[in-house]
């Protein structure tokens, strides 16, 4: 199975949210991760790597929280592309 797009990423309903979309979803691993740093609203520039490749794996464990580039970089090395 491969985990492609963002269709695949667990979406919680939190219209009151305040990373919440304009539909009132929030990405689960945002919302994990920014717990993890304890900040309300995770800054768009970091991106949530997703360790064992799996995108609806949203367990703390499971997260690393990386830049733009230390992401690319982290799939550049295991030569997968994917957004996870
Ligand atoms: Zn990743």
């Amino acid at each position: 199975m491969t985990w492609t797009g963002s269709s695949s990423y667990v979406r919680l309903h939190l219209p009151d949210d305040p990373m919440a979309r304009s539909d009132g979803s929030v990405l689960e691993h945002r919302k994990v991760a920014a717990k993890m740093r304890g900040v309300e609203v995770l800054p768009r520039d970091l991106h949530v790597h997703h360790r064992n490749g799996n995108p609806r794996d949203n367990r703390p464990e499971n997260l690393e929280i990386l830049s733009n580039s230390e992401h690319w970089h982290r799939h550049w090395k295991d030569g997968s592309f994917s957004s996870t």
